[in-house]
């Protein structure tokens, strides 16, 4: 066995992480302030390549696969997770789907915009009424002719107020449950019937832009059906099983940064005389840090190989996203114990990181449905 990260990866991981401490953390406050992504940071990303992690070469991308890409996301975790939000949610839920199911045409026609960053892409399968119940989702796609006319509503969805693609789940046969639903490719802002709704209002992870999704007969080009008509659920989650891994490594990044962060303050803060590094409770709460740094690392790792050994992983992409993103909630919040006032204090990037963090618990699947998906795998 080798745990050793290839030095290609090692150095695409110096590369992204450089960009996101240098680059992204010295614009943070004017990304809090304004709630947007500066596009010139954008463009600086896809000259990185970020937005084509996941694509082929073939089409414009690094062609990497889940290991590969994972360590990218370790990286991407460690600077703002909203700026590292917009790239992942484009390069992960937004981009697998088509990499995984597209005909050659649908491949040619949207994947060498997205790998250069000219597209932004989403995923849409939730719905008011349909969160964790993914199975129970209205959205309507009828057949007509050469098209299928969709009507619904999905909210929150990522980037969907800039993306140019959308992975849209919809129901095509509603006798059929979730043998019933399909997956297509939609241009929410050049579909006519295609409207995005009012930007979220959230707590964190600002810049990362999300919204509804409203479809008002809306024709989709029968062209654009992605994968198999009927298949749309089972791919979802399979679309879903490739992102928890992807949060499993963001969520060690962010871990990994707060850790670094509070080594460096608990080793210049001093109080009673001495840096407060010296107390044994400061020093166990970096102890415990480290612990969970290690075992989220170790196991995206493992799972990330697996799934590029073609294994079925959704069991264990849960158990990594699980564990990653309940242990970085414990270090977030032992980072601001560490840091003590300034830790609480909005110039801190350690309190963003606390507010930032507390999402990954909840989407692609919260943490609740992960243990649901590990406990019905246990039991089958
Ligand atoms: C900022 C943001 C961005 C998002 N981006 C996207 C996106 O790009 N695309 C997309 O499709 N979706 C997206 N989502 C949606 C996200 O995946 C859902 O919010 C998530 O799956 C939970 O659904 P819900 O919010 O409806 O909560 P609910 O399903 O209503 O859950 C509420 C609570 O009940 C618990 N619960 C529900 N069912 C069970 C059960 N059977 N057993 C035990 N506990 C249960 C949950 O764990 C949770 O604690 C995003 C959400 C947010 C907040």
């Amino acid at each position: 066995m080798d745990f050793e990260l290839p030095s290609d990866l090692r150095e695409l991981q110096a590369t992204i992480r450089d960009f996101m401490l240098r680059r992204v953390e010295a614009r943070a406050h004017e990304i809090e302030a304004d709630n947007r992504v500066p596009q010139d940071l954008l463009r600086e990303a896809a000259a990185l390549g970020l937005f084509g992690l996941s694509i082929p070469e073939e089409y414009g991308g690094a062609g990497l696969n889940t290991l590969g890409r994972c360590a990218a996301y370790e990286a991407l975790g460690q600077g703002h997770m909203g700026f590292g939000g917009v790239i992942s949610a484009h390069a992960s839920i937004g981009t697998g789907g088509l990499v995984r199911l597209g005909t050659p045409e649908q491949k040619a026609r949207f994947l060498p915009r997205m790998a250069s960053g000219e597209c932004l892409a989403g995923f849409a399968l939730t719905e008011p009424s349909s969160g964790s119940d993914a199975a129970s989702i209205r959205t309507r796609a009828q057949k007509r002719g050469d098209t299928y006319v969709l009507n619904g509503t999905k909210h929150y969805i990522s980037n969907a107020p800039i993306a140019g693609l959308l992975t849209v789940i919809a129901v095509t046969d509603p006798d059929q449950g979730t043998r019933g639903m399909s997956a297509f490719l939609v241009e929410p802002h050049a579909t006519p019937g295609v409207s995005i709704g009012k930007i979220d209002e959230k707590m964190g992870q600002k810049g990362a832009l999300s919204a509804e999704v409203i479809f008002q007969d809306a024709e989709v080009p029968a062209a654009n059906l992605l994968g198999p008509e009927h298949q749309g659920y089972r791919e979802a989650l399979g679309i879903l099983t490739a992102g928890r891994v992807g949060i499993a490594a963001r969520a060690t990044g962010a871990m990994a940064r707060l850790l670094d962060l509070s080594v460096a303050h608990a080793q210049t803060r001093e109080q009673f005389g001495q840096p407060i590094a010296n107390f044994q409770a400061v020093q166990f709460m970096l102890a415990e840090m480290d612990i969970a740094v290690q075992t989220s690392r170790v196991l995206w790792q493992k799972v990330a190989w697996l799934a590029d050994q073609g294994q079925d992983v959704r069991r264990m992409a849960s158990v990594a996203k699980y564990h990653a993103t309940e242990a970085l909630s414990k270090v977030a919040d032992q980072a601001v114990q560490v840091a003590g006032g300034m830790g609480y204090m909005k110039d801190s990037p350690i309190e963003r990181f606390y507010r930032d963090q507390r999402l990954l618990r909840i989407y692609e699947g919260t943490s609740e449905i992960q243990k649901l998906i590990i406990a019905r795998d246990l039991l089958a």
